[in-house]
């Protein structure tokens, strides 16, 4: 029997959806401005981008790539690399740059961790990027969830290398200790944005708490790489970057990544600029002068972006740096 939707309907239906950022309705709406041609995709269509989306679902699993409407979606999952997000969909901060839904997060999944080592067996991972929503509402903010997903990915993956994109996990001073037996190939952590603009970009998060966990990442996991990055276009002058390098520099962070912010609604942040590509290789060239290993500069840089093929690049420079 075929259903015929009706107007009414149809909108009853759209008021019963959840809303995906409550705390953002009732902001001024800022206008999406048109995008510059350096910063234009194609949609994703191949067959390769359909069986990754087929394994993601047929695992019950989120991913960053979806949630955060990445741009990089399409190329990505072409190649099969998607990049988990743990502890559900559902985050407890309010972050005024992230797509990814707002609201009270359900209970942890125990079997989470195991199904996230399938769906990377499944895939054929060489490198496997996993990063989370904030759980403000755990006591630890979720870091014994996350170190059991390294544990769980290791044992079905034993040769597949492990990033980890992190959130600050409440800020709890000893977080990284959950990694003691779970160490990954590569700790993530974003500082996101300038310090000035913490208050109205990334409001429920400290700057310096931000890099204290860089910093106590590369102090107490052995071998670990540091990464951390920001989004350029929010509001922030270039000497206050070139401040934010030499900040991630003192915590010891060995790979910079640095992309272009890009506004997923009218209640998000505002885009302040469209920054070239030849400044994003200005600030390459800034980053580079200040000492890290890797850097990666360019309008659609985002951590994850060719996520394998850097780590082989960082464990090249580390060779060359020690030679
Ligand atoms: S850049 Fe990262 S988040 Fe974006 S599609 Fe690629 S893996 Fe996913």
């Amino acid at each position: 029997m075929a259903i015929v939707m009706t107007m009414d309907s149809l909108q009853e239906a759209q008021r019963q959806q959840p809303v995906r950022h409550p705390e953002k309705v009732h902001r001024r709406a800022n206008p999406i401005q048109r995008k510059p041609a350096w910063l234009k995709v194609k949609a994703p269509t191949s067959k390769e981008y359909r069986d990754t989306k087929a394994i993601v679902r047929a695992n019950n699993l989120h991913t960053v790539c979806e949630e955060a409407a990445c741009p990089n979606i399409g190329e990505c999952w072409e190649k099969h690399h998607a990049t988990f997000l743990i502890m559900g969909d559902t985050c407890t901060r309010a972050c005024a740059f992230c797509n990814i839904t707002t609201g009270k997060p359900t209970a942890l999944d125990p079997m989470e961790p195991g199904r996230t080592g399938l769906a990377v067996k499944q895939m054929g991972l060489e490198h496997v990027v996993v990063t989370s929503v904030d759980r403000d509402d755990l006591n630890d903010g979720g870091a014994q969830h996350f170190a059991q997903t390294v544990r769980a990915i290791r044992a079905r993956n034993p040769n597949t290398t492990i990033e980890i994109l992190t959130p600050d996990f409440c800020r709890k001073p000893n977080a990284v200790h959950a990694f003691a037996d779970a160490v990954p190939d590569v700790f993530n952590h974003n500082l996101e944005t300038v310090p000035r603009l913490y208050p109205t970009v990334r409001p429920g998060a400290r700057y310096f708490g931000s890099l204290r966990l860089l910093a106590d990442a590369k102090l107490h996991l052995t071998n670990v790489f540091t990464k951390s990055g920001i989004m350029v276009g929010l509001g922030e002058t270039d000497e206050e970057v070139g401040q934010v390098m030499d900040d991630m520099r003192s915590a010891d962070v060995d790979f910079i990544t640095i992309g272009q912010y890009l506004q997923p609604s009218t209640h998000h942040a505002a885009i302040d600029r469209f920054v070239t590509p030849e400044q994003f290789d200005a600030y390459a060239e800034m980053a580079k002068g200040k000492g890290f290993l890797l850097v990666a500069s360019s309008p659609l840089t985002r951590s994850s972006h060719h996520a394998g093929d850097d780590f082989a690049r960082l464990k090249m420079a580390r060779r060359k740096a020690a030679s």
